[in-house]
Order: C-alpha cells, then sequence, then structure tokens
C-alpha cells in the first residue's frame, strides 16, 4: 500500500490532547485510572460534531433509519440469549515470573514478552462488567454493563416497528457508552475499558443481505472519506470463516493506519438472523416479520455497521495533524473537516485596548448565536493564529483599528492562511456560506481524485 508520509507518533496526539485540553486521563489527581479517558473542553465539542456527522448521516439525511436511545442496564436475561454471557470471552494467560497478563491470541510467542518468563495455560475470561441491581448481592440481581450498543436495539425491534409502521428494509440507530473488561487496553483511546459506540442495525429481508451488506461497507467507507480521512490510509479486513463472531455470516473490518499501526476502526457484519430468533426463543415473543407485499412471515436478517466513536476520534484527530513549515515557522495545524472542528470560528482583536475589545466580544456575541467561537487577545496576533491552526480552528476573524471605522474585520482561512477583508454586516453569512460551501478538501478514491459530493456511491438493492 503506496504510504506518502509517516504515521503521526502517538505520543505527539497524546501531547496535544493534554496539552490543549482535548483528553485528560481519568482520575488525574489521583494518579490516574488505567484505561479511562476523560473528554476534556476541546475534546467534548470534537467527540459531539463527529456523533453529530454520524447521526446526521445515517439517520436524519436517510428515509430508512430511525433513531433510539436504550437503557445502559438491561435484564440479565438478555445476554443470556445474545450468547454473551456464555461467550463474550477472550484467552487469557499470566506470566507466572512477572504476574502480567495478556490476550493469548494477541501474543506471537509461547513466552512472556516482558520478561521471557513461562505463560499459565489460557483460560477463559468473560469481558462483561457485572454487578448487582438493588440492595441484595444474590445471583437474581446481577446485571452487566452493556458490552455493545446493539441488544438495546433488537429488543425494541417490535416497539419500534409497531410504533412507526416501517416496512423492511429499515433500520435502527443507536449511540453510547459500552463497556468491556479488556485483558489488555492501551494505545490512548484506542483500547479502554469504557468507550462509546455508534452503531447501525438494519433490518432486511433474508436472501437481499450480501447486496446490502456490499451497500454498507461502501457508504461507511465513504462516511471517513467525506469527513476527511485519508482514503489510503483506509483498508478492510475480512474475516475468515473461523474468525467470524458466534453470530455472524460475514464480517468486514474498516481497518485505519492508526499511529501504532493499522488497526480496526469500524466492524460491519452480517449478523444474519441471529439474533432475533435467540431473543424470540428466550422471551418467548415472536419477532417474526409479515411482510404484506409477499404475504409471508419471516425473521429479518440483520447488516450491522458499528463504530467506534473514541477510535473514530483518533483516527480523524491523526490523519488531520500536521506540521508545516509557514513563514519560516513550524506550525502544528488540524485539518479537521470544518463540520468536526471544536471551534468554528475565533475572534481576535489585535490589541487588548477598550474600543477593539468592545467591538470584538459584541462580534463574538453574534457568532456564538450559531456555532461555538473561542475568543482570544492573548500575545501577538501571529502566536493566535498558530494556538488556533493546533487545534483546527477553521476561521479567524480579527478585529483591527480600520475595523472601528469602516465596519470591516479580516477572515483568516487555516488551511491555506489566505485572508479577506469583510463587512461585519455579512460576517455571519459568509462564514456560514464557507463552512457549508466549497471542499475544503478533495479526496483520493481507487487512484482518482474526486471532490466531497461526487464520491462513488453503491446503490442499494
Ligand atoms: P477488537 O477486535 O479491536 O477488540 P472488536 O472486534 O471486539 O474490536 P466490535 O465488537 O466489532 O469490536 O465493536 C465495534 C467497534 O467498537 C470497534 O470497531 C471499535 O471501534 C469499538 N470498540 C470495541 N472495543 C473497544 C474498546 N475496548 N475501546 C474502544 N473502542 C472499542
Amino acid at each position: 500500500m503506496p504510504e506518502t508520509t509517516p504515521p503521526v507518533p502517538m505520543e505527539k496526539l497524546v501531547s496535544l490532547c493534554q496539552r490543549r485540553g482535548f483528553i485528560f486521563q481519568s482520575s488525574d489527581i489521583y494518579g490516574g485510572l488505567a484505561s479511562c479517558w476523560d473528554y476534556g473542553p476541546l475534546g467534548v465539542a470534537l467527540k459531539r460534531n463527529l456523533k453529530e456527522a454520524w447521526w446526521r448521516a445515517m439517520v436524519q439525511e436517510r428515509e430508512d433509519v430511525v433513531g433510539l436511545d436504550a437503557a445502559i442496564l438491561m435484564q440479565a436475561k438478555v445476554w443470556e440469549a445474545s450468547g454473551h454471557v456464555a461467550g463474550f470471552a477472550d484467552p487469557l494467560v499470566e506470566c507466572k515470573q512477572c504476574h502480567l497478563r495478556y490476550r493469548a491470541d494477541e501474543l506471537k510467542a509461547d513466552k512472556c514478552p516482558a520478561c521471557g518468563g513461562e505463560l499459565t495455560q489460557p483460560r477463559m475470561f468473560n469481558l462483561m462488567f457485572k454487578t448487582f441491581m438493588g440492595p441484595v448481592e444474590d445471583e437474581a440481581s446481577i446485571t452487566y454493563l452493556r458490552p455493545e450498543t446493539a441488544q438495546g436495539i433488537f429488543v425494541n425491534f417490535e416497539n419500534v416497528l409497531n410504533t412507526t409502521r416501517r416496512k423492511l428494509p429499515f433500520g435502527i440507530a443507536q449511540m453510547g457508552k459500552s463497556f468491556r473488561n479488556e485483558i489488555t487496553t492501551g494505545n490512548f483511546i484506542f483500547r479502554s475499558r469504557e468507550f462509546e459506540q455508534m452503531e447501525l442495525e438494519f433490518f432486511i429481508k433474508p436472501g437481499t443481505d450480501e447486496a446490502w451488506f456490499r451497500y454498507w461497507v461502501n457508504e461507511r467507507l465513504n462516511w471517513y472519506v467525506k469527513l476527511g480521512i485519508k482514503r489510503e490510509h483506509l483498508d478492510f479486513h475480512v474475516h475468515e470463516h473461523r474468525e467470524l463472531a458466534h453470530y455472524a455470516i460475514s464480517c468486514h473490518d474498516i481497518i485505519f493506519r492508526f499511529p501504532h499501526g493499522w488497526a480496526e476502526l469500524e466492524g460491519i457484519a452480517n449478523r444474519g438472523s441471529f439474533d432475533l430468533v435467540q431473543h424470540a426463543k428466550h422471551s418467548g415473543k415472536s419477532l417474526d416479520y409479515y411482510d404484506e407485499d409477499t404475504k409471508e412471515h419471516y425473521v429479518p436478517y440483520i447488516i450491522e455497521p458499528s463504530a467506534g466513536v473514541d477510535r473514530s476520534f483518533l483516527a480523524f484527530l491523526s490523519d488531520s495533524y500536521a506540521e508545516e513549515v509557514a513563514g519560516g515557522e513550524t506550525r502544528v495545524v488540524l485539518h479537521l473537516h470544518p463540520s468536526l472542528a471544536p471551534y468554528k470560528v475565533a475572534v481576535l482583536p489585535l490589541s487588548r485596548r477598550e474600543q477593539l475589545v468592545t467591538a470584538a466580544k459584541q462580534v463574538w456575541a453574534d457568532l456564538r448565536r450559531h456555532w461555538l467561537v473561542v475568543y482570544d487577545d492573548a500575545q501577538s496576533i501571529g502566536r493566535r493564529y498558530r494556538r488556533q491552526d493546533e487545534i483546527g480552528t477553521p476561521y479567524c476573524v480579527t478585529i483591527d483599528f480600520q475595523s472601528l471605522e469602516d465596519g470591516q474585520v479580516t477572515v483568516r482561512e487555516r488551511d491555506a492562511m489566505d485572508q479577506i477583508r469583510v463587512p461585519i454586516a455579512a460576517l455571519k453569512t459568509i462564514i456560514a456560506d464557507k463552512l457549508a460551501g466549497e471542499p475544503l478538501f478533495t479526496f483520493t478514491h481507487g487512484g482518482q481524485i474526486w471532490k466531497r459530493g461526487e464520491e462513488e456511491k453503491a446503490k442499494a438493492p
């Protein structure tokens, strides 16, 4: 695979995230809690934008998908039916010498990678966090923190079908927290024990599954590319039969060139009728679908694109990070797609003179009604541009003494660093047009350059 530039080292991203308030270690003042992360002021903004972009593409702009927000805690029976109580486990080995623990299927040799010591026999370790509901800690009150959002969708299939009068094919989308007691974590937010997923369960007629599977693989790939991930940094891992999860007929992982190497970003699975059949069996409720067109009853098949919010966050961060030489200085810049950028605009008075500050704060207040906008009056204007470049702010608006006379301000664009002078009265419209308008990027696809909006779309079956 041709690789234009080496990936940005993880340490640079971690350092940027801590320095600028994207991500902090959980429970930091107590020394931190391994594999849990807190999203700071910039991190939460980027994360919300990312989830919004997914919701927009997967629910709002489609006619065949509706949303759901199910509870994290569910009846334990759900996880028995789904196969998670019996089978959601990884093989755990421990070094007899230094007592470090590993996932046996991730080890390349049968010795401890840290000290070379002998390893124990693998034992299956269930990844679900177990807890108790109510004041009594007994078998009957056991419940689990969900390890995926998907089951909340399956058990609501009937509810959604009955209340929305949907016909197949249609999907239910959900995003939210999931928890897995992973044996080994690491690589920053790539693998943690508490994370967020964005999942779609798309219900279809059996027999149309292969075509819908291909359709969703292509849709999801395009979503990343449209939002600025380089096509050459995405690829597929096609699961062989022995790798497939217990529920899956087929599965493609979208893999991404992360700073630590190629790894899974999103999994797209053909789950067949497994889930609905299991829940029908365990709940005693029929989850058949009556097809009015063909007058048949059948259990729908499901295609599931399942993405990780945190892994996507890391991917967007990693692919947008650049160190560039500008005006004899090196600048760090996040070339984030404007829809993902934490702040859309920064408002900068040229100096702290009262009149400028007053005018700038008025502009700030006006723009804040439309977007998340930051105000910065500390240090030189050059320094302030650099600070905004480093967090990916697409536009800086500078108010100078001339502005007080002619009512015009300077708009500076992050990527090309072009500057234009515009009337304050037209500022909101001009920025809105810029944010919605011409693409900041072009994308490569199959060796061809194509523009946002012109990308290849697989036809829905
Ligand atoms: P892996 O093989 O890396 O453990 P998985 O195949 O178990 O991942 P899925 O069950 O397919 O993952 O979950 C769907 C998506 O949820 C993944 O592609 C990933 O983006 C995200 N995800 C899963 N586990 C974690 C985790 N521990 N931390 C962060 N994100 C995760």
